[in-house]
């Protein structure tokens, strides 16, 4: 049986094997991004890593380049949907009880209307 969150079992590996479609707008060597199927903000991206880790809580030290290159991709999509000066949110859901849905980090970037804090 495979473990709870595994790879095995996991929609966004899927979609990084293209075993489940996408509507890609970034991909290198690290990391992929595409357009959420259920947006909540009319820009609204998901950013992954294509190594499986299952929460933010489960990064470990030897994450921590791929991690980082998640930072830099933010900025390149921000950039390129027009949202470094008009201003964006992220969000990365960790656990059940956070929100988390999809057990493989993921951060969404969202923009294109006003953001409220807190958020619920
Ligand atoms: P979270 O609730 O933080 O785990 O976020 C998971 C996100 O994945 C949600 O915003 C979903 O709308 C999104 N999602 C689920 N399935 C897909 C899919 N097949 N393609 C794109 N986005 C998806
Ligand atoms: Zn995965």
């Amino acid at each position: 049986m495979p473990k709870p969150h595994s790879e095995a079992e996991c929609l966004f590996c899927k979609i990084i094997q293209k075993k489940i479609p996408s509507k890609v707008v970034y991909e290198d060597e690290v990391a992929l991004a595409f357009e959420d199927i259920s947006p909540q903000a009319p820009t609204h991206l998901l950013i992954i890593p294509k190594i499986h880790i299952a929460r933010l809580a489960d990064i470990e030290q030897q994450d921590e380049v791929t991690v980082s290159h998640l930072f830099s991709v933010i900025r390149t999509l921000a950039k390129q949907y027009a949202l470094l000066e008009a201003g964006f949110r992220t969000v990365i859901n960790s656990g059940e009880s956070a929100g988390q849905t999809v057990f493989h980090l993921h951060i969404h970037l969202m923009g294109g209307r006003r953001f409220h804090w807190p958020p619920g």
